[in-house]
Formats: structure tokens, C-alpha cells, sequence
């Protein structure tokens, strides 16, 4: 899918020895017979396996780190990093082997056999043994409390399993470890789990957890898009017309640059209890706030056009191409009125000389973590599981059609 793949398996590779490194040190710290190991690590075959790790040749790094763990098989990191090797490779099976072999060691100390166990969690996560991991890293926690990638990958398996109750309690575990300034994207994944199991409560039709959740969710995080959105829906459930309307110009307030997701439901609710002004008025807000708000003026045209304005949505549709050109859903909608209006030259003409640098794609918003693309925006990765990291690509009108790039 892209060419970040190897570069991506290379760093967790590395992450993974580092993790180890750190493992060492405290190892060493506890009074551990370190010069008892020092053979495997000062051997050439260990550093030239490092080297290798770093250039992304695993196969060599391999071959390299088990003439340096042969000299020594005492060498509990040097085994460890094989192992792990052995899973990034795809060989699970083989890096289970490895992990489970070195836990059968009599002497390890509490601290090593926590990362042989996280070792090991990781082959089962990846092998898709789900409960054999979620056992694992619950050992590990009870070895090593205070270990942050167990209780990651805790959370990250339970979001699997759609476990959003134990996923919340994972991640406020985590959070309270975490360091102070990644407490904004902390709490902000602690909302979006609280909208998760709010969504589940919508789904039983049990509307007081669920309004209880969400508005939780947005006491956690004040611009907990989706809580807003899905508490409107809860109003509308229990005939709330009012407090939906409410709750969803609160979050127009809020969040104006995802104002958009709220457009449907509040033209709908505005045009239904016959106070469609209110959703015009909203738009024209927006707009004015921002005057490269293109997805006000694409709503408001569409509302427009329904009522039969058609000159008054194709105005607003022109300025909505000159602030994004690159916007299928805006050529559609012209080509929509054009064609009610049976396609006047003037206006024909006008759109053809906007149009003469616009680029188009289908898929403009992308996650910042792994470049995954995706049509819509989506408040959880698909591809790396991350929550709330996408961003929508935009392009400057070319002039060179070579430069379209982010
Ligand atoms: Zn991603």
C-alpha cells in the first residue's frame, strides 16, 4: 500500500530493542552478574547484527545475532531481540518458541521475566491469539505495574474486541502514567472510548447510559466530536427536538472546522420543525467566521437548490470551488445545477476557467501516523488502530501540476 511498510517494521524492531536496552540497564542496576554476559554483546556478530537492524536487513541482522547468541546462551537480550525478529518476519510460530524457552530459565529476575512475558504477548497478539496475549500482558502488569507498553497493547487488544469498558479502564491506567504533556491526546482517547460504550448503550436503546456516556465524554474532552453528534441523536430518540438542536450548535461553537458532520442532522431537524432559518443561519455564521468555509457554502447551496434557488446555490457553489478546487463533491453539485438551469454559456464559461488548475482525488483525508487514506474522516485508524489522527490533506491550486504533493 506504500513504501512505509519495511522503514515502519524496522523502527518497532528497534523500539523493541530499545525496550530491551532499558531492560538491561535496570538489570544491571538490580546487581545482576552482568560480566557473565558481556561475552554475547561484546562479540563483532552482536554490533554487526545492530547494524544491520538499522538498515533494515533483517535476515542479515538474523543471521548475525544468533552467531553472537551461539557464543553465549546465557545472553538473555540477545535471544529476546532474536525472537522478536522472528515475529516482525511474519515467523510466529518461531518467535513463540524463542520467548517461551527463555521464560523456561530458572534464574531470571522479576524485571526480566516481565519482558520475556511482553515479548512473548506481542507473538500472540500477532498471531491473533487473543487470549493467550490479553493473559500475558495481564502478567506482565502484575510484574511491572507501572509498564506502559503492556498496558498499551492491553488496550489496543480489548479496542479489538470491541471491549470498550475494559479499553477505557486500560488506557485511565495508562494515563495516570503517562507524561503530563501528552495528557491532551490522552484524555481525548479516553473521550473517545467513553463514546464507544455510550454508542453500545444507544444500541440497546437503554437512551439514559447512553446521554450519561456521551456527556461524559465531552466533560472528559470538550471537543469530543462524535459524543456531540451522537448525543443530538439520543435527544431525537426520546422526542427531544429541542436539546438535539442545542447540543449540535454547541458543537458548531466548539469545533467549527468539524461543523460539517453536524449539517445533515441539523438541516433535517430545522427543515422537520419548520424552522429551517435556523440552519441557514448557521451556515451564513460559519461562513462569515471563515471565509474559506467551503463546506458551509456546499450545504447551504444543496438546501438551496432543494428549495428551487437554483441561481443562489450555483453563487455559493463558485465560491466554494475558488476556496476548494479539489472538492468532487462541489463539481458535482455545479454540474447538478448547471443542468437545471440547462446549462447557460456564461455560466458554463465560468465554471470552465475556475476549473483550469483544479486536481482532483477521491481520498483526501489521511492518518498522520501511517499515511493511511480514507474518503471520509474517521476517528479511528483502521490501519494502525490510532485514535483521532487524521487530518484532511488539501493541495494549493497548481500552477505545476508536478507539485502535488503534501
Ligand atoms: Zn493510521
Amino acid at each position: 500500500m506504500n513504501g512505509y511498510a519495511p522503514l515502519l517494521a524496522g523502527l518497532v524492531a528497534l523500539l523493541a530493542g530499545l525496550a530491551i536496552g532499558k531492560a538491561w540497564e535496570r538489570y544491571k542496576l538490580s546487581g545482576g552478574k552482568w560480566i557473565d554476559r558481556r561475552r554475547a554483546r561484546e562479540s563483532p556478530h552482536y554490533i554487526l547484527g545492530l547494524n544491520f537492524l538499522v538498515a533494515n536487513q533483517i535476515d542479515l541482522a538474523i543471521e548475525e545475532l544468533s552467531r553472537a547468541a551461539s557464543l553465549d546462551a546465557e545472553a538473555l537480550e540477545v535471544h529476546m531481540i532474536l525472537g522478536n525478529l522472528y515475529r516482525e518476519k511474519g515467523q510466529v510460530g518461531k518467535a513463540i518458541t524463542v520467548h517461551q524457552s527463555l521464560l523456561q530459565r530458572s534464574k531470571l529476575t522479576r524485571i526480566e521475566h516481565a519482558y520475556v512475558l511482553l515479548c512473548l504477548g506481542l507473538d500472540y497478539k500477532r498471531g491473533g491469539f487473543v487470549d493467550r496475549a490479553l493473559d500475558a500482558f495481564n502478567e506482565v502488569l502484575r510484574l511491572d505495574p507501572k509498564n506502559e507498553y503492556a498496558l498499551l497493547n492491553l488496550q489496543k487488544l480489548h479496542e479489538e474486541q470491541h471491549q470498550w469498558s475494559e479499553a477505557y479502564d486500560t488506557r485511565e491506567r495508562l494515563n495516570k502514567l503517562a507524561a503530563i504533556d501528552s495528557q491532551p491526546q490522552s484524555q481525548a482517547i479516553l473521550a473517545f472510548l467513553e463514546n464507544e460504550i455510550g454508542l453500545e448503550a444507544m444500541r440497546r436503546k437503554d437512551y439514559g447510559e447512553a446521554a450519561r456516556r456521551f456527556l461524559s465524554a465531552i466533560n472528559i474532552d470538550a471537543r469530543a466530536v462524535p459524543a456531540y453528534l451522537n448525543l443530538g441523536d439520543v435527544r431525537v430518540a426520546e422526542g427531544r427536538d429541542k436539546d438535539a438542536a442545542t447540543i449540535w450548535e454547541e458543537l458548531v461553537e466548539i469545533a467549527p472546522d468539524r461543523a460539517y458532520l453536524a449539517f445533515d442532522r441539523v438541516e433535517a431537524l430545522a427543515v422537520r420543525t419548520g424552522t429551517p432559518e435556523r440552519f441557514t443561519r448557521l451556515c451564513r455564521k460559519l461562513i462569515e467566521d471563515n471565509p474559506q468555509d467551503w463546506r458551509g457554502r456546499l450545504a447551504l447551496s444543496r438546501h438551496h437548490a432543494a428549495g428551487g434557488r437554483t441561481q443562489e446555490a450555483l453563487d455559493l457553489l463558485f465560491a466554494a470551488l475558488m476556496q476548494n478546487p479539489h472538492a468532487l463533491s462541489i463539481h458535482q453539485a455545479i454540474w447538478r445545477a448547471l443542468g437545471q438551469l440547462r446549462h447557460p454559456a456564461h455560466l458554463v464559461n465560468r465554471y470552465t476557467e475556475l476549473t483550469q488548475h483544479a486536481v482532483f482525488y477521491l481520498d483526501p483525508h489521511v492518518c498522520l501516523r501511517c499515511r493511511y487514506r480514507s474518503t471520509e474522516l474517521l476517528w479511528q485508524c483502521p490501519h494502525c488502530h490510532d485514535w483521532n489522527t487524521f487530518v484532511e490533506e488539501r493541495i494549493a491550486p497548481a500552477q505545476d501540476t508536478t507539485e502535488v504533493e503534501v
